[in-house]
Formats: C-alpha cells, sequence, structure tokens
C-alpha cells in the first residue's frame, strides 16, 4: 500500500528513488531501520542520559525550520494547505502520523499517532516518567516558529509511552 500523498509526489519528480539517492522535494534523505535509530539512542542515553531528551528536540528545532527554509518557495499555496503539506511530508518519512486537531495566531494543537519514537524508546527499556517524543516536539516549534516568524514554543503533554491513547502537543506563541 501506497499513501495518495506519495504517489503525488512520485508523479510530481518530488520523490525519487536512484542510484542510491533517495530525495524528497529535491532535499536527499536515508531510510534506515529503527534499529539504527535505537542502537544511536542508546549511545547518547548512556553519555547524557535523559539529556537526550535536549538533544532530540534541538536537532527536531532545526529540522523542521530547515524543512520550512528549503520548501518554502515550492509552493504557491496558502498557510493552512501549506501546513499540511509539510505535516503530510512528515507522515510520509515515517515520523508517525500527525494530525492538526486545532490552530489559531497563538496556539495549535496536534496529535501523533503511530510514534517510531515510542517505539524505539520502548525498545530500548529506559524507565522514564516523561513523554519521549522530543524530536517531534523540537521539529513542531520549528516549523510553526519559522512559519509565524516568531519563536512559538512545543510542549508534549500527552505520550503514548506514558499509556495515553496518542501523543499531543501544544505549541504556543512564547510570551
Ligand atoms: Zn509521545
Amino acid at each position: 500500500m501506497i499513501d495518495e500523498y506519495a504517489k503525488k509526489l512520485i508523479n510530481v519528480g518530488e520523490l525519487k528513488i536512484t542510484s542510491g539517492v533517495l530525495e524528497m522535494f529535491g532535499r536527499r534523505g536515508i531510510l534506515l531501520p529503527i534499529t539504527s535509530y535505537q542502537y544511536l539512542f542508546e549511545i547518547l542515553f548512556k553519555i547524557f542520559g535523559e539529556k537526550i531528551f535536549d538533544i532530540l528536540y534541538e536537532c527536531g528545532f532545526k529540522h523542521g525550520k530547515t524543512s520550512v527554509i528549503e520548501s518554502r518557495e515550492k509552493f504557491k499555496i496558502t498557510r493552512r494547505e501549506y501546513l499540511d503539506n509539510i505535516i503530510r511530508a512528515g507522515n510520509l518519512m515515517g515520523l508517525g502520523e500527525a494530525k492538526i486537531i486545532s490552530i489559531s495566531d497563538k496556539k495549535i494543537i496536534i496529535r501523533l499517532t503511530n510514534s517510531p519514537m515510542v517505539e524505539i524508546f520502548k525498545k530500548m527499556g529506559i524507565k522514564t516518567k516523561r513523554p519521549v517524543d522530543s524530536f517531534e516536539e523540537g521539529i513542531f516549534s520549528g516549523i510553526f516558529s519559522e512559519i509565524y516568524r516568531t519563536k512559538m514554543s512545543s510542549k508534549e503533554t500527552k505520550c503514548v509511552f506514558l499509556n495515553d491513547p496518542y501523543c499531543e502537543f501544544i505549541i504556543e506563541r512564547q510570551k
């Protein structure tokens, strides 16, 4: 089964896999099994402990910000359409299925199911009472800070890792 959005991107040449190069929106990517990330996270966790979540947030922030900077000019569409596209692109990257639940200029609520991070941290068997999707948290902060042109904070308030039915993120304009 291939996602409808993926089919569309393949048709318009925005998703290509040729000669060992995978490209989406003209940006090269890598498809790795979750265990590869697990090994990386295990090493980071051994060295940095729970600081790994700050590291992931920071990486996510840069990822989100760069995604917007590098793709903004490609779309002559409304901000909402653009946001829907960037969220669908994230879903396509295997980052789970994100959905915008509500959106205003000050506050956005996003729900995420099938988070790969939850799976990775479960495989790692670490014990923590905090949500684990810091990478996505950072991504949303980066995306919305860049689109809204002001610092937008992001907080994961529910997480499947903590037995919530889904992961939920509140993104807010920073006071
Ligand atoms: Zn989560």
